[in-house]
């Protein structure tokens, strides 16, 4: 077991501003979530060096704005092949600062990857159309095309969950679009951005274009959204900083990936063999701190009982240990204090009549794969986005009456279907009112280049690439008489 961290503690991790590193006075210390061993330390950003950053991002605006599509998607490929030189470093700083298990995090730097080429194709591929102005009345002898222009600045907030991919699924479309970046990542989880940082110089990003800022997102989050300067805000985390965002963002322009309560609906016909050991994972991976982890499955009655019995035998069996022991499968919660949270939901379920069939237990931030059986459906743990591993089992005999209780509540982010019959999973698709249906798989899966949003409470806006470029560009008509 190899579990020695990527960054010393003898020197302060600088800011990244103006392609520039930038050290400030106050620093915050980054720890394994898992065991409290500290990993680095990182410096903070003070009103002075958010000022620095803002004029920086100004200039590297005016430059990523005036580089051709060809040259921004050079600019990108570059950078995926540099991510791909420095794969196994960024995948032991993300398991170090986010305690999630190497196994996944090398996963999220070939995500991340991924999401940079989709980022260059969304560069080579930004075109407007040309608008029939004829088709009416007022339109004769008139022409019209539509270009797409940046935005200038956009502030990216991300969280802690995906340090490294989250943050590019922002950055990248932002850079193809020709905009500058100031990044705000997750106080808990800021090295990551920081080491990118490094890497978006080496690709000859001009000066300006990346700037990394940290800290408490009510001082240095906030403070970005209230910045008029600032053209865009994408935010992704939870609800109710995403509602404050909107609310302070005014006319400029907000894109909001938030929180959900991700389902399974598992029909009578389902493939047992592949959905159970998906649905563990999807339940499990990163200690359920995934916005799409499965936390309500609706089985069938028919196959309620063979799913339930391989399904906690599978979570029963999940070895829990260090980030950053290849053999570990699950290891802890952000902090002790979402561990206690989430132990607290189990607790008051349980006194409600829930059984415990898995885990329900907390040792530090670690809380074991839990999976509950009887769970009252209004209850925290069920109906609130419990963002930990613990999944609640209900059964169901007509799948109207699933689907009633999916679409019951105001999360709408994606959600799974399990069943053979293409009538069924047709049906069953058009009438769940989520931003995406996944149909024979869990509703954790995503393709990094796919559409990928919340209806209802889970956001505005969409992200993937080829999608969020167009959030992060100014549609321009330019009309003219012949
Ligand atoms: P969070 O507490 O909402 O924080 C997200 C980011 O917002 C962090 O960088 C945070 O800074 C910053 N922030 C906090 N208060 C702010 C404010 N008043 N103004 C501006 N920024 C502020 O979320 P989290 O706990 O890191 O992540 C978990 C949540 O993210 C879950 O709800 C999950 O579902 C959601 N999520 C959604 C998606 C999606 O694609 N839809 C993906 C992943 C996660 P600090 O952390 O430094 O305080």
């Amino acid at each position: 077991m190899a579990t020695s961290t990527v960054m010393e503690l003898k020197e302060e991790v600088p800011l990244w501003i103006g392609d520039q590193p930038v050290i400030t006075s106050t620093t915050r210390t980054i720890s394994i979530p898992y065991d409290g061993t500290p990993v680095a330390t990182v410096c903070e950003a003070d009103e002075s060096a958010l000022e620095r950053a803002v004029a920086a991002a100004e200039e590297g605006a005016k430059a990523m704005a005036a580089l051709t599509l060809y040259e921004r998607a050079e600019i990108l490929d570059r950078m995926r092949a540099l991510l791909a030189r420095d794969a196994e470093e960024f995948a032991r700083l993300i398991a170090s600062e986010s305690g999630k298990p190497i196994r996944e995090a090398r996963t999220e730097v070939d995500r991340g990857q991924q999401t940079l080429l989709a980022s260059a194709d969304a560069a080579r591929g930004l075109h407007g159309e040309v608008v029939p102005m004829d088709a009416g009345p007022a339109g004769k002898g008139r022409w019209g095309i539509t270009v797409r222009e940046p935005l200038g600045i956009v502030a990216a907030i991300t969280p802690f969950n995906f340090p490294l991919n989250l943050g590019l699924h922002k950055i990248g479309p932002a850079l193809a679009a020709g905009n500058s970046v100031i990044h705000k990542p997750s106080e808990n989880t800021p090295l990551t951005a920081l080491r990118f940082a490094s890497l978006t110089h080496e690709a000859g990003l001009p000066r300006g274009a990346y700037n990394v800022v940290t800290g408490d997102g009510e001082k240095v989050g906030d403070w970005l959204v209230r910045n008029d300067r600032l053209a865009m805000i994408t935010f992704t985390g939870s609800i109710p900083v995403g509602e404050q965002i909107r609310a302070h963002a005014g006319l400029r322009r907000v894109t909001l990936e938030l929180g959900n309560n991700s389902s399974l609906i598992v029909e009578p016909d389902a493939d047992l063999d592949f959905i159970v050991p998906r649905a563990v994972t999807g339940s499990f991976a990163h200690s359920g701190q995934v916005c799409v982890s499965v936390q309500n499955i609706y089985l069938h009655e028919v196959i309620a009982g063979e799913f339930i019995r391989r399904f906690v035998e599978g979570a029963r069996a999940l070895k829990i240990g260090h980030p950053l022991d290849d053999s570990t499968e699950v290891s802890s919660m952000i902090d002790v204090d979402q561990a206690r949270r989430v132990e607290q939901w189990i607790n008051e379920a349980r006194g409600a009549g829930a059984r415990v069939l898995a885990g329900g237990v907390r040792r530090g931030a670690t809380i074991e794969p839990t999976v509950l059986d009887d769970v009252l459906p209004h209850l925290p743990i069920s109906c609130q986005e419990a963002f930990g591993p613990v999944v609640s089992l209900h059964r169901y005999t007509h799948l109207e009456d699933a689907i009633e209780r999916v679409n019951s509540g105001n999360y709408g982010l994606q959600v799974g279907l399990c069943t053979q019959n293409l009538q069924t999973a047709f049906r069953a698709a058009r009438a769940l009112h989520y931003g995406g249906v996944i149909v024979n798989d869990v509703p954790a899966y995503r393709a990094d280049h796919m559409p990928y949003g919340g209806a209802r409470h889970s956001g505005i806006g969409r992200e993937g690439p080829r999608y969020a470029i167009e959030e992060m560009t100014e549609l321009k008509l330019i009309c003219w008489r012949a």
